[in-house]
């Protein structure tokens, strides 16, 4: 049997309250933009579809279908994220699981049921709705409703609607949850939803691993920081890309010097020694990859950020790293390996630096993405105001 860990004791709910094992299950792949479009009923009933149906949430129609599918034998379509990253040889979600701990007892088989009660919920992915500050190049209106509003999409704003409370209370009976994710939108920009959420929890605190993932541009309230440090153990995860202007232009509307303000206030009000593990997610585009060996060095130096963990991005294509020239490339995988020999650098886990490495070494420069970069920027530019060549001119010479 095609078998996870997720199919049976977790849950992914998305901003529109849809529903799905995890926050990789992607059914949605088979729905090209050129089937959106040939087939927009189509396309509007599946998303329909995923949304909740009735108050019984971890037994919601996809959820029985997809634990049927793979009780039949089958793979359930979503998973293909994990299919294609175990055929290329790299560890799966599904393989390396939601609770790496050395105590975790896996489902037995007689709990591989189609039907799922609340208590056996372990783990829960939310995103809470796309609500954000930021418009990030390499986002979507899925994830901020002013790139939504910047689109003209009739109701920029997705969040849970009608199905909140019932949202709410499944968390209040899953009384045997130990991972909570929550992402956004932001979820310090609009801090009423998190509360919510975070109160829904609360009774469970201290069994509970957290993760918020922000981009950093708000100041964490006290009564935020005071529920925060109370959990068992928390990562935040800042998504930080760059220093200065290279996180200025890649997260349209950020401003870097509030950011590092903001990281300051993290490591005060926050229980950073005992609770609170602070790293920075890492988009890694073309436009973030000159200023890595420097946000490096800049995260190592800082005494509240712990880890580094970058994601070198693969959609949309015109923002891969291959939009740059070898040249480019060469000199940044230089100053890394440099970095990585100095005594002081505390990154040198092999999924930090030697996977940047490898990532380097696997680029091959392309002239293929270089119209559609041109385009997108002239684009960001009418719309935006965003000229990137009058705020990082480098860029005249590093493109393909
Ligand atoms: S197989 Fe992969 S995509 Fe499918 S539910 Fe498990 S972790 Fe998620």
């Amino acid at each position: 049997m095609f078998d996870c860990n997720y199919f049976w004791r977790a849950i992914s709910i998305h901003s529109d309250g849809s529903l799905e094992p995890c926050c990789h299950f992607n059914a949605g792949l088979e729905w090209t933009a050129t089937r959106i479009k040939e087939d927009n009923a189509g396309w509007i009933a599946y998303r329909e579809s995923k949304k909740l149906t009735d108050w019984n949430i971890q037994n919601s129609n996809t959820l029985q279908k997809i634990r049927k599918t793979a009780l039949d034998g089958g793979v359930p379509t979503g998973c293909s994220p994990c299919v294609i990253h175990e055929k290329n040889g790299m560890e799966s979600p599904r393989q390396k699981g939601y609770d790496t701990s050395a105590d975790y007892q896996p489902p037995a088989e007689s709990e591989k049921q189609i039907l799922r009660p609340a208590e056996y919920i372990e783990a829960m992915d939310l995103f809470m709705n796309n609500i954000c500050n930021f418009k990030c190049i390499m986002c979507s209106e899925d994830f901020s409703h002013l790139i939504a509003k910047e689109k003209n999409i009739e109701t920029p704003i997705t969040n849970w609607g009608d199905n909140e409370p019932h949202i709410l209370e499944f968390m209040r009976r899953a009384k045997n949850l130990k991972k909570v994710t929550i992402a956004g939108g932001e979820p310090f920009y609009n801090t009423s939803y998190l509360h919510k959420v975070l109160e829904a929890i609360l009774p469970r605190a201290k069994n509970i691993k957290l993760t918020i993932t922000t981009n950093g541009s708000n100041k964490i309230k006290q009564e935020t920081a005071d529920m925060i440090n109370q959990f068992k153990e928390v990562n935040l995860a800042i998504s930080v890309d760059g220093t200065g202007k290279y996180s200025e232009v890649q997260r349209s509307r950020s401003n870097w010097n509030i950011i590092k303000e903001n990281i300051d206030h993290m490591n005060e009000i926050l229980d950073t020694k005992d609770v609170v593990y602070l790293y920075f997610n890492s988009t890694i585009t073309a436009i973030t990859l000159p200023d890595l060996p420097h946000l490096l060095d800049w995260a190592n130096k800082h005494p509240a950020v712990k880890w580094v963990h970058p994601v070198f991005v693969a959609y949309p294509e015109w923002l891969r790293c291959e939009v740059l020239k070898q040249e480019v490339i060469d000199d940044v995988k230089d100053k890394i390996i440099a970095l990585t020999k100095q005594k002081d650098f505390a990154f040198t886990h092999p999924r930090c630096s030697e996977q940047i490495i490898k990532n380097l070494e696997n680029i091959k420069p392309t002239t293929k993405y270089r119209e559609q970069f041109d385009n997108y920027f002239e684009d960001l530019k009418a719309k935006r105001g965003l000229d990137l060549y009058k705020e990082l001119p480098q860029f005249k010479d590093w493109l393909m």
